[in-house]
């Protein structure tokens, strides 16, 4: 019999495989993260451009107050204290600006700010207002509580839907478009829109938001660094700049070894695979998985991608988030509508100097069609002009509507829905992996494969938070 030289390998070296290899690292596995990309985690780590630090994959997070999630699992993970000096809590986490009709609203953090404001704002629709953010908030806590309680066994309150979208449950708390609209304007934080989404989804995730909300200075490049120590401390193994390739199965089916792009051949007792579902299922040979498995996971759809500037403001007062949407139009299929007519999410690096701003325009493959025939990052001629193109219109959009925030907008580069495709290795360039939908099935940690398991954001939720509930949900089902 061979001896494996590990106890577990995770593929991925993102937010959860990160935490994944902790959390099995402290409980005394030989660990070893697999990680395609030269560096851990360039979905959190962003870049630079002209001396601007750029953030891509944490702006902000949220439950990191007294008692909160996401703080409480940082501190049980032992990363909390080296993140603790860079957090800092934001009173107003999101502006929402609609032009037709004009109207401007800041979401404060914390129910009862949040609630009296939304309030004031629309007085008629008050009572239905705090039914709304009621069930919002009974939906969140439910999950917190359970997840604070029992981590991996609180799975039914994380995959129990109550059965109703979003836009089903604004409809039956108001008929105010502008508040309906205000009220949905956050899927394009997680990409899927409020006919698709659960209302209990989308207070899982809101719901986080709106009792607190905070950014971490240094952004996504602190939460790495933290991570990095801890699991050099631990003794894990981080092997970047080459991916998994394939995974081999022993003859009675369970999980073998890792075969990287190098040739190499990692064995071990078990693998945690936290890349997108879709990457993994060509990944495992044809009779690991069962045939509806598969058809389960082909099937599931991707998340918006986007057009995204990078680039910095004139005005030293824009920090903070703004949506910006012409009118408020939660029924909208974001990537039919033309370039003009998309919500916008403008977002700064907040909390430290010379950071950079970046706007993000929900896009799909459909908008760059010609250019789709290459994945190794090359482009043909004419897509630099296209993308310069769909920058200018952006870059237009925002002097005009939101030229009395920023002061002007300097572009340092643009991503398209082909970067986000190369860069964050999602098969369709969406921004935050696969849809989590009322209709779909949710995907469980555990697999067919004895001794492969799945986490990331396809497993809970997408977000920082949902990654790392996503390891802790998986650490739980390990045998
Ligand atoms: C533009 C943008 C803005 C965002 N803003 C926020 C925000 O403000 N707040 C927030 O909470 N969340 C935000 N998110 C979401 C958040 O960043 C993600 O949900 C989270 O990082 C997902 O972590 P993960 O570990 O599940 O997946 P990933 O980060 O995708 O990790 C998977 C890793 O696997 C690697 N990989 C892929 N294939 C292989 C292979 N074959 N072998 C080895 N490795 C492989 C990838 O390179 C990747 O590093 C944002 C995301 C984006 C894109």
């Amino acid at each position: 019999m061979e001896l494996s030289k590990y106890d577990t390998i995770v593929i991925g070296g993102g937010v959860s495989g990160l935490a994944c290899a902790l959390l099995r690292a402290r409980k005394g596995d030989r660990v070893a993260v697999v990680e395609k990309s030269s560096r851990l985690s360039p979905t959190l780590c962003g870049f630079a451009r002209g001396g601007t630090h750029m953030d891509l994959g944490l702006h902000y997070a949220s439950s990191m107050g007294q008692g909160g999630l996401l703080s409480s699992l940082l501190d049980e993970l032992g990363v909390l204290e080296a993140l603790e000096a860079e957090i800092c809590v934001l009173d107003v986490f999101d502006r929402v600006r609609f032009l037709e009709p004009a109207f401007e609203f800041s979401f404060l953090q914390g129910w009862g700010a949040l609630r009296e404001s939304l309030c004031e704002a629309f007085p008629d629709d008050c009572r239905g207002l705090q039914s709304f953010l009621g069930e919002v908030r009974a939906l969140w806590e439910r999950c917190r509580i359970a997840f604070l309680r029992d981590r991996g066994r609180s799975l039914g309150a994380f995959f129990t839907s109550e059965g109703r979208t979003l836009q089903q449950a604004i409809d039956h708390y108001t008929s105010n478009p502008v508040l309906g609209g205000l009220l949905s304007a956050h899927g394009i934080l997680y990409g899927t829109n409020s006919r698709e989404t659960s209302l209990t989804f989308h207070s899982q995730i809101m719901g986080s938001y709106y009792e607190s909300a905070c950014v971490i200075r240094g952004g996504g490049k602190a939460w790495v660094k933290a991570f990095e120590a801890a699991l050099r401390d631990s003794g894990a193994e981080l092997i970047c700049g080459c991916g998994a390739k394939s995974i081999e199965l022993d003859n009675q089916g369970r999980f073998a070894a890792v075969e990287l792009s190098t040739g190499e051949r990692l064995a071990a007792n078990r693998c945690i695979s936290t890349i997108h579902p879709k990457l993994l299922l060509a990944m495992v040979p044809s009779n690991g998985f069962s045939a509806a498995y598969k058809r389960r996971i082909r099937e599931f759809e991707e998340t918006l991608s986007a057009v995204v500037l990078f680039g910095r403001c004139a005005s030293a007062d824009f920090s903070g988030n703004l949506i910006l949407a012409g009118a408020p139009n939660p029924d909208k299929n974001w990537p039919q509508l033309p370039i003009e007519e998309r919500p916008l999410f403008v977002t700064s690096s907040m909390g430290a100097s010379n950071q950079g701003v970046s706007v993000i325009c929900p896009a799909g493959l459909t908008d760059v069609p010609r250019w789709d025939c290459r994945a190794d990052g090359g482009r043909p001629d004419g897509y630099q002009d296209w993308k310069m193109e769909v920058a200018e219109r952006l870059v237009r959009r925002l002097s005009t509507h939101a030229g009395d925030l920023l002061g002007g907008f300097e572009l340092l580069d643009i991503a398209t829905p082909l970067t986000f495709r190369d860069w964050l290795s999602s098969p369709e360039g969406g921004l935050y992996g696969i849809k989590h939908r009322l209709v779909d099935l949710p995907l469980l940690p555990r697999t067919r494969v004895e001794g492969l398991y799945l986490s990331g954001q396809a497993v809970v939720a997408p977000g920082v938070l949902g990654a790392l509930c996503a390891s802790f949900l998986t650490d739980s089902f390990v045998v």
